[in-house]
């Protein structure tokens, strides 16, 4: 019996894999990349579609899983596709962390700066960290990684680490890409892709209502849908996240990014600015070598904590996994 379930583990096993390595792939000729919305089913797990795009003759999806707001790229074909309006699948989804999450983003839209999600539950012993990659002609800050790396590697291995990514940092930071990849497919790191616009326009003088996405002319369908078509041709899949450059908007804004299916995410510890990471908070840095600082603090930080990482009382945590409870816990 032993003997033939064997080789018949194996082929499930590959079988599994088979969308891993289809979702790592880089998408080179995407057509008509588009807002689709709708639910897909594929037993035992229920979808719900953000997007549909063509690439060498192959249709696909991208994909969120209302549970654990984990995203990933597949082909049409393996789903039971139902079209549905934005407004309906929010309704037929009510009840899940993904679309609960939504809803708590919008709740906190008002304020011109850190609207969205801005913090986890209290009880969690660490933070999720979030790095910025605004456009930048300096190459990435390494160090944040291979200190993130040397610190966890007995305790959490994958490291999770969310990335928020500009269009332009992408066009000229293909070195760094490759190495970041280079590091998630060793398992060492695990990168959410958040979306930080594609331009990341940004006025020294004009006041903030006026400035970042607000400025006027922009349009939100480049900022939004042109950074993901990049982040797909550059092999990273994007997820269901949203970071305002700046952080700044305005309720009209954060309801124009929810309209796409993306959950606005603040920070409650800039940790550049002097705010401090207490237990849950979502830490905010500056990986595009611009604020040295907020690095030098999260690294001080890192080390004032290795023996309680050494413990496991002090973790860094998916931020997907940090927006769900909080989603949950509906605060
Ligand atoms: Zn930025």
């Amino acid at each position: 019996m032993i003997k033939i379930l064997k080789p018949l583990l194996f082929i499930l096993l590959v079988f599994a894999l088979i969308p891993i390595c289809r979702a790592q792939q880089n998408f080179l000729d995407i057509k008509n990349y588009r807002v689709y919305y709708g639910w897909a089913h594929n037993y035992p797990q229920d979808w719900i579609v953000l997007r549909r795009f063509e690439n060498n003759n192959r249709d696909y999806l991208l994909l969120v899983n209302p549970l654990t707001l984990q995203t990933k790229i597949n082909e049409t074909s393996f789903y039971q596709v139902q079209e549905m309006t934005l407004a309906q699948t929010r309704v037929k989804f009510m009840n899940t962390p993904y679309i609960k999450a939504i809803s708590q983003a919008e709740k906190h839209s008002v304020n011109i700066q850190d609207a969205g999600i801005e913090k986890g539950v209290p009880s969690e012993t660490g933070i999720s960290l979030t790095a910025d990659l605004c456009p930048s002609r300096k190459p990435l800050d390494r160090r944040i990684f291979t200190d993130i790396i040397s610190q966890f590697k007995k305790v959490e291995k994958p490291a999770p680490i969310a990335l928020s990514v500009s269009g332009l940092w992408m066009l000229a930071h293909n070195a760094d890409i490759q190495w970041l990849k280079k590091l998630r497919d060793a398992g060492e790191i695990r990168i959410t892709w958040v979306n930080h616009s594609y331009n990341h326009r940004v006025s020294k003088t004009a006041p903030l209502k006026e400035n970042f996405l607000l400025e006027p002319g922009t349009n939100m369908d480049v900022e939004v849908l042109s950074t993901e078509k990049l982040m797909l041709k550059n092999g990273l899949v994007p997820s269901c996240f949203f970071r305002f450059p700046g952080l700044v908007s305005d309720q009209q804004l954060v309801f124009r990014v929810t309209d796409y299916g993306l959950i606005p995410i603040g920070s409650d510890a800039w940790l550049a600015k002097g705010q401090k990471a207490q237990d849950g908070s979502i830490v905010l840095i500056h990986g595009n070598g611009n604020e040295p600082l907020g690095v030098r603090d999260f690294i001080k930080l890192l080390h004032a904590k290795t023996k309680q990482i050494a413990e496991k009382q002090w973790l860094l945590y998916d931020l997907s996994s940090t927006v769900e409870d909080e989603a949950e816990q509906g605060q």
